[in-house]
C-alpha cells in the first residue's frame, strides 16, 4: 500500500513565495490563510501550481453544513494547473507517460492504493486506503490537500491526465468532478450497449447533467431534458437536448443527476433500461420502490459515485475533442481571485448563482 512516507525519506521541494492554502474551518466561520513554505515529495508524487479552481455544489454542501468534513480543511476538487517539481524516481501519467515539469494537468478527485481488493475490482475510487483531495483534514506531510490554494501536492496513486494548452481552463476544471462524473454515468447506462439513436432522459441540468447530455448526444443518442428551471433546460438544449415532454419517456436510459428525481427516473425507464443514479450524493428521505414494476420491466437500477482514472482519461478526450462543440466555457459565470474564497463560495450558493464560480490564484 501506498502511504505517506515519513518525513527522512521525503524530498523536500522548498516554494518562494510559499503556497497558499485557503482553509476551512467549519460552518459560519471565514477561510483562514494557510501558508506552506515547502513540501515534502513522496516516491512518485508531484506539486502542481493551480491555475484555476471551480467551485462544485458538493463544496457548498459541505460550507452550509449538509455534509460532514474533518476540519480544517482546504476544499477544492475541481481544478486545472501545472506540475512544478516532479519527485526524483518519476511520476506517471494516466496514460502511462512520464510527467515532466511544466505539464498542464487535471487531476482525479481520489487518490488508490492500486492494490487492495476494491482497486483490484476496478472499484479505485472506493479504495480502502482512500484520500480525497479537497475532503481530507490538513496534517503534517500533506498540507496541500485541496484546490482552493494556490498549490497543491499530488500524491502517488492519484489519476493525473494531461491536457491541451489550448483549451480554457473553464472548460478543464470541472473535468474532475461533473465531467468525469458524467462519462462514467452514460458508461454505465449504456454498458456496452450503441448510443446510437438511443432514448436517453437526464434528470437534472447542472454540469454534471449537461455534461451527460453533450457526451450521450454526441454518440448519437435522443436526450430529452427534464428541470424545474427554464434558464437550464435552455442551456441544456444548446449541449443536445430537447426539453422533455410526455413522449420522452419511456427512455432506454435514464440518468438522475439532480438527486430529487429518483422515483420519476425509475419509473421512466422502458424495457430493458438502465437508470443511473448519479445526484444523490447528499442526504434525503428513503425512495419507495416499485419492485414488481422494475422486475417486469426488466429495468436495471445501478449507482454511480466518483470515477476511475480511465473515466477521467475519456472524460478528458471528450473536452478536448467533440466537446469543444458544446459551451462548456460559458457554465463558470464568475472567476474571483483565491483571497476571495468566502465571497465566491456565497456567490456559488445564492439564488441563481451560475453553475459554477471559479478561483484564481494567481
Ligand atoms: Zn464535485
Ligand atoms: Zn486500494
Amino acid at each position: 500500500m501506498r502511504t505517506l512516507l515519513p518525513y527522512d525519506e521525503r524530498e523536500d521541494v522548498t516554494l518562494r513565495p510559499a503556497a497558499v492554502a485557503k482553509v476551512w474551518l467549519g460552518v459560519g466561520q471565514a477561510h483562514e490563510t494557510v501558508a506552506v513554505p515547502g513540501v515534502g515529495l513522496g516516491r512518485g508524487d508531484v506539486l502542481v501550481a493551480i491555475e484555476l479552481s471551480t467551485v462544485c455544489g458538493s463544496d457548498v454542501h459541505t460550507v452550509q453544513g449538509h455534509r460532514t468534513a474533518p476540519t480544517p480543511l482546504v476544499l477544492g476538487h475541481e481544478s486545472v494547473g501545472r506540475v512544478i517539481a516532479v519527485s526524483t524516481d518519476g511520476a506517471f501519467a494516466a496514460d502511462g507517460a512520464q510527467l515532466r515539469v511544466g505539464d498542464r494537468v487535471v487531476w482525479s478527485v481520489t487518490v488508490s492504493c492500486g492494490t487492495c481488493d476494491r482497486c483490484a475490482a476496478g472499484f479505485t475510487q472506493k479504495c480502502r486506503a482512500l484520500a480525497k483531495y479537497g475532503h481530507e483534514r490538513i496534517g503534517p506531510r500533506w498540507e496541500l490537500t485541496g484546490g482552493f490554494a494556490s498549490h497543491v501536492h499530488l500524491r502517488s496513486g492519484t489519476a493525473i491526465v494531461r491536457v491541451p494548452e489550448m483549451l480554457p481552463a473553464a472548460v478543464l476544471a470541472p473535468a474532475s468532478c461533473a465531467t468525469a462524473t458524467a462519462w462514467a454515468a452514460v458508461t454505465r447506462g449504456a454498458a456496452g450497449r450503441t448510443l446510437e439513436s438511443a432514448r436517453v432522459l437526464v434528470y437534472g441540468a447542472g454540469l454534471v447533467g449537461l455534461s451527460a447530455i453533450a457526451i450521450a448526444a454526441d454518440a448519437g443518442a435522443q436526450v430529452a431534458v427534464v428541470d424545474p428551471s427554464p434558464e437550464r433546460r435552455a442551456f441544456a438544449e444548446r449541449f443536445g437536448a430537447t426539453a422533455a415532454t410526455t413522449d420522452s419517456a419511456p427512455a432506454d436510459i435514464v440518468i438522475e443527476a439532480s438527486g430529487h428525481a429518483v422515483s420519476d427516473a425509475i419509473a421512466a425507464a422502458d424495457i430493458g433500461g438502465a437508470v443511473v443514479l448519479v445526484g444523490s450524493v447528499f442526504p434525503a428521505d428513503p425512495v419507495p420502490v416499485d419492485a414488481e414494476s422494475i422486475v417486469r420491466r426488466l429495468v436495471t437500477v445501478t449507482g454511480v459515485h466518483n470515477y476511475t482514472a480511465r473515466e477521467l482519461v475519456g472524460a478528458v478526450a471528450f473536452l478536448t475533442g467533440p466537446g469543444r462543440g458544446y459551451p462548456f466555457a460559458e457554465a463558470v459565470g464568475a472567476v474571483h481571485p483565491l483571497s476571495e474564497v468566502d465571497a465566491a463560495l456565497a456567490a456559488a450558493s445564492a439564488p441563481g448563482a451560475p453553475l459554477r464560480v471559479a478561483l484564481d490564484p494567481r
